[in-house]
C-alpha cells in the first residue's frame, strides 16, 4: 500500500467525522485536489481553497480534513443566532479544499488546473462554496467562475464582496479589543506592543496598519524579508528574524503566518499576556496547548472565533437582499461581543478560551440538529 493509500484508510477509519470527501487526480492537467465537506447542519459548506506545495498527498489530505472541521466551528460561531445573517435564515456549514501544487506554475497551466478544479466544485451542486485562501487569489476565483457559480469573494464589480483579508484583519482587531478590555481594563491599543508574525502577508499587513493607526507599537517578522521591510518602513515596525519573534517582550503575540506555531517549543518562550492572530490551526495540539497557555496565564484567542471577519464578509454575498458592506461590518463587529462571552465563561469555569469557543460552536450545531433532525432538513 502506498503512503497515500495508508493515510486515506486511516482517515476513513478514524473517528474524525466528515460528510463527504472528494479527491481528484487529473491526468490531463496534472491537478491534485481534494474537497472535504465536514458538516452541513447549518447550511452548505463554505471554505477557502488552499494551494500549497504539500510534501505528500497524504499531508494535503490530513490538512484538508483539519481545515474543513475548523470551518464548521468557525461558521457556527461567526454566524451565531444574534447575527443579521442568521436572522435572515441563511447559514453555512464547514468545508475546505486543497490543491497540491507549485505556486510557480505558469499562468496558462494554472488556469487549466483551476478550470478542472472548478468542475469538481460544480459536481458538488452547491453543497460546497469556495473562496480565496493561502496560495489562491481573487484572480483565481474569476477563472473558476467561468466554470462554476459556487465561488465567492469575487471583485465588487462582478457582484462579489472583494478581498476578504482586510475584513479578517478588522475582525482580529475587534477580538483583540475584547481581550485587551479583559486583561488591561481598557480596549485601547495606544502604547501596547504587538508582535506580529507574518507582517508581509495579506492579513498581517492589514492588521499591522489597523494596529499602528490606533497607536500600537509593532515588532514583527516574516520570512519574506524584502516585503516585510517595506511594510515595516511604512509603519515604523521593528523587524526581528523569524525565529526570534516568540522571545519578544510584548503585550500581544499575533500569529498571522501558517498553523502550528504555538507548540511545546514556542509557548514557554512567549513573553506576552495575550495571543491573538489570524493564522488557522495555531495550536499544534489544540487541547493540550490551549491548556498550556491557560496555565501560563496567557489569554489565547481561538482562531476559529477571531479570524472569522473575512468569511463573515464572504457569507454576506449570500444575504437574501444581496451584499451590503454595512451589514457585513455589523456582523464582524459581533466578534467583540462573542469574545466577551468566551472570556466570561473561561474565567467562571477556569477553562481555556479554546474549550469555551468549541463548546459554544458545538452547542449551536446541536441546537440546530434538535430543531431540525437529519432527514427533515433541506
Ligand atoms: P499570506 O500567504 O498572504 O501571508 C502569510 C505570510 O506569512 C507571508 O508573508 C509569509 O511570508 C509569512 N510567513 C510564512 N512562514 C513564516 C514564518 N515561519 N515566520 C514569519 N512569517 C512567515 O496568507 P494570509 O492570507 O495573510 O493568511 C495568513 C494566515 O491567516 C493563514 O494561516 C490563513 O489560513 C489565515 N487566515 C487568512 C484569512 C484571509 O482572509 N486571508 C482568513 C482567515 C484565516
Amino acid at each position: 500500500m502506498t503512503d497515500f493509500q495508508k493515510t486515506l484508510m486511516e482517515c476513513l477509519e478514524s473517528r474524525q467525522s466528515f460528510e463527504r470527501m472528494v479527491v481528484l487526480n487529473d491526468e490531463k492537467t496534472g491537478l491534485e485536489a481534494s474537497v472535504v465537506i465536514h458538516d452541513t447542519t447549518l447550511g452548505p459548506a463554505l471554505g477557502g481553497t488552499r494551494w500549497r506545495p504539500f510534501a505528500t498527498r497524504a499531508e494535503a489530505l490530513v490538512d484538508n480534513q483539519r481545515l474543513a472541521e475548523g470551518m464548521t466551528y468557525k461558521l457556527a460561531l461567526a454566524l451565531g443566532e444574534d447575527t443579521d445573517m442568521a436572522k435572515s435564515g441563511v447559514g453555512f456549514g464547514g468545508g475546505k479544499a486543497v490543491i497540491k501544487g507549485r505556486p510557480t506554475l505558469d499562468k496558462e497551466r494554472r488556469k487549466e488546473q483551476l478550470r478542472a478544479y472548478a468542475t469538481l466544485v460544480n459536481s458538488l451542486e452547491g453543497r460546497f462554496v469556495t473562496a480565496v485562501d493561502v496560495g489562491t487569489s481573487v484572480e483565481d476565483m474569476i477563472t473558476m467562475r467561468e466554470v462554476t457559480k459556487w465561488v465567492a469573494a469575487l471583485p465588487r464589480d462582478m457582484g462579489g464582496s472583494g478581498d476578504a483579508s482586510p475584513w479578517t484583519a478588522r475582525g482580529v482587531v475587534w477580538g483583540l479589543k475584547a481581550y485587551l478590555q479583559a486583561v488591561f481594563d481598557s480596549d485601547s491599543l495606544q502604547g501596547k506592543t504587538v508582535a506580529i508574525q507574518g507582517i508581509a502577508g495579506k492579513v498581517g499587513r492589514n492588521l499591522a496598519r489597523c494596529l499602528a493607526r490606533e497607536g500600537a507599537l509593532l515588532v514583527a517578522s516574516d520570512i519574506d524579508r524584502a516585503a516585510a521591510e517595506e511594510v515595516a518602513r511604512e509603519l515604523g515596525a521593528r523587524l526581528v528574524p523569524p525565529d526570534e519573534i516568540y522571545d519578544q517582550k510584548c503585550d500581544v503575540f499575533s500569529p498571522n503566518a501558517l498553523g502550528g506555531t504555538l507548540n511545546d517549543d514556542t509557548i514557554p518562550r512567549l513573553r506576552c499576556r495575550i495571543t491573538c492572530g489570524a493564522a488557522n490551526n495555531q495550536l499544534w495540539e489544540p487541547a493540550r496547548h490551549a491548556a498550556m497557555l491557560h496555565d501560563r496565564g496567557i489569554l489565547h484567542a481561538p482562531e476559529f472565533w477571531v479570524n472569522a471577519g473575512g468569511v463573515i464578509n464572504v457569507a454576506h454575498e449570500f444575504y437574501p437582499e444581496g451584499y451590503s458592506e454595512e451589514r457585513a461590518a455589523a456582523d464582524i463587529k459581533r466578534i467583540y461581543d462573542r469574545g466577551r462571552t468566551i472570556i466570561e465563561f473561561s474565567r467562571k469555569e477556569n477553562v481555556p478560551p479554546y474549550a469555551v469557543a468549541l463548546r459554544l460552536a458545538e452547542d449551536r450545531i446541536r441546537r440546530a440538529k434538535e430543531k431540525c433532525p437529519a432527514g427533515k432538513r433541506g
